[in-house]
């Protein structure tokens, strides 16, 4: 059997867009879904892979009572110190890296899609990706949405908001967009028109 290219889908979009929830909505409909944040948070978790990392050049007062990364605690502290958040991605970036290809390496689905909140800021993930799916919704739904999640404030937002590509950035550099204005029930049709388109592209870049 000849080697055959994955068809990987980055999908972006600012804090609240929608990415989690669109991306278990491919998920339901068969797609892979291999999402950067929660491999981070994996490999944070107690025993984690980069603990002993963490441990080794922040210290114990950085680490939660059950030996997971106490991420308020480091948030804080790189915002305020930008060479220790470079220490930080240093610790991370190889790891998460390596995690994402195992785990696209492994996929057995006709698609994977590959969540990356900053992939326009990051850009190594570009090379393995067959298109890159934006999620957008308008600012003053975003707000509100990134809200709904536990411990963020307004002005948490806000400031995540600000220190993001902006949105025509982000919007130039898609193949397709999810516009996110409306309720679930037309997120949900989106999402099923894209999930047909791409499983048409996947048969036609195999054929
Ligand atoms: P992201 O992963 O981009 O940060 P999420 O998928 O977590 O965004 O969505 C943020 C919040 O908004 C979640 O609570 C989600 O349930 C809600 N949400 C997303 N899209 C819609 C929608 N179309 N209608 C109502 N709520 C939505």
């Amino acid at each position: 059997m000849g080697f055959v290219k994955k068809f990987i889908v980055g999908v972006t979009g600012g804090i609240g867009s929608g990415k989690s929830t669109v991306a278990g909505m491919f998920a339901r409909l068969g797609a892979g879904v291999v999402d950067t944040d929660a491999i981070s948070h994996q490999l944070t978790a107690p025993g984690g892979e980069a603990i002993p990392a963490i441990r080794e050049k922040f210290g114990e007062a950085f680490l939660n009572a059950d030996g997971s990364l106490n991420r308020t605690a480091m948030r804080d502290f790189v915002f305020n110190h930008p060479p220790a958040r470079k220490q930080l991605e240093a610790i991370m970036h190889g790891r998460i890296r390596e995690t994402v290809h195992k785990a696209l390496d492994s996929a057995v689905e006709p698609y994977v899609l590959l969540v990356v909140p900053l992939l326009i800021e990051v850009g190594s993930y570009r090379p393995v990706l067959s298109r890159v799916l934006v999620v957008d919704c308008d600012e003053e739904l975003q707000l509100e949405r990134a809200c709904l999640r536990p411990g963020m404030t307004l002005n948490a937002v806000r400031g995540i908001m600000a220190a993001q590509t902006d949105r025509k950035t982000r919007l130039r550099v898609a193949d397709d967009v999810i516009e996110n204005n409306g309720d679930l029930t037309s997120l949900e049709q989106s999402v099923q028109a894209l999930d047909q388109q791409y499983r048409a592209m996947v048969v036609q870049s195999v054929a």
